[in-house]
């Protein structure tokens, strides 16, 4: 399996795009910037069969235009994408297209998935989603007042690696630390806040759950200087598992 950390920043990040990690054929979030940076990392866009939504703040969700649209000049719609997300996410996809691309029609998305050739699949809390490849569980997370908002577990090739992001530290969170090998989650700042956790919280994680590796993602531009116990991988960086 190969992950690949397309983005590891937070909104306001200087150095760093828009969280967005692809594994293998899945991305997760697609924030404003992803679709540019997977290009520049060479990847391109008909890589992805599955783009999973964690929720629909706009640096894990708004570059949906430029996929589809982009999908329908390059001729890569005959290959099905499969969007998975939160209970709404096609309504607010439409609502998407809808704002940047009706040209006065606003029923010019009503057949998106003929359109663009897409299956949508919500999902609320412990609902799973199979194909025979792998199985991707969504849990709740808390982020402040933002609702829904859908955490994911992959587990694929007798893999589990949870994906949350945005999140402060709630039950779900732990559970996913608690039975998965590879944690790539929410380090937006030092300090934890309502809305998302901090290095002050990673860096007891791990003497918790000894099993799992933590990689911070959705991170702010601190210093990471001489913590060895969490990893930070750059835009980019390739995991290979
Ligand atoms: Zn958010
Ligand atoms: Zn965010």
């Amino acid at each position: 399996m190969k992950i690949t950390f397309v983005g590891t920043g937070t909104m306001g990040c200087i150095t760093r795009c828009n969280t967005s990690v692809l594994v293998d054929d899945i991305l997760f979030d697609i924030g404003m910037g992803t679709i540019k940076q997977i290009e520049r990392l060479k990847i391109y866009t008909k890589t992805i069969k599955y783009l999973v939504i964690s929720h629909f703040h706009a640096d894990h969700f708004l570059d949906i235009p430029n996929l589809l649209i982009g999908r329908g000049i390059r001729k890569e719609i005959e290959n099905k994408l499969t969007i998975i997300g939160p209970i709404g996410v096609k309504k607010k996809i439409i609502e998407l297209m809808n704002f940047t691309h009706s040209d006065g029609d606003e029923h010019k998305y009503d057949n998106i998935e003929e359109k663009y050739n897409i299956e949508f699949v919500e999902l609320c809390n412990e609902e799973e989603y199979c194909t025979n490849k792998f199985k991707i569980t969504a849990l709740s997370l808390k982020h402040g007042e933002c609702l829904p908002i859908n955490g994911y577990v992959l587990e694929k090739e007798d893999k589990k690696i949870s994906y949350a992001c945005d999140t402060s530290l709630c039950d779900n969170y732990y559970r996913m630390c608690n039975t998965s090998n590879y944690m790539l989650s929410d380090v937006t700042g030092l300090k934890t806040t309502d809305m998302h956790m901090g290095l002050e919280d990673y860096k007891e994680l791990y003497k918790k759950y000894p099993n799992c590796k933590f990689y911070a993602i959705h991170r702010a531009d601190y210093s990471t200087k001489g913590i060895n116990s969490v990893k930070f991988p750059d835009d980019g960086e390739i995991l290979e598992i």
